[in-house]
């Protein structure tokens, strides 16, 4: 997959995340809420995320 440069992040736990840069290969992310009324950056989160299939080998 592509890396998409408007899309920066460091999760590389996540299987979409591109292994060369710190970027997303997705087109479009879904970015939630971890409380009932995020307040802070730590309150939200990338829903979009997959875990890497070898980190349960
Ligand atoms: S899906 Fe979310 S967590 Fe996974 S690489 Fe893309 S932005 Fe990062």
């Amino acid at each position: 997959m592509d890396t998409n440069p408007s899309i920066g992040c460091i999760v590389t736990e996540c299987q979409y995340h591109s292994a060369s840069e710190d970027f997303c290969t997705l087109d479009k992310i879904m970015v939630g809420r971890t409380t009932q009324y995020s307040s802070n950056s730590k309150e939200t989160d990338c829903e979009s995320f997959i875990p890497k299939r070898d980190n349960y080998s």
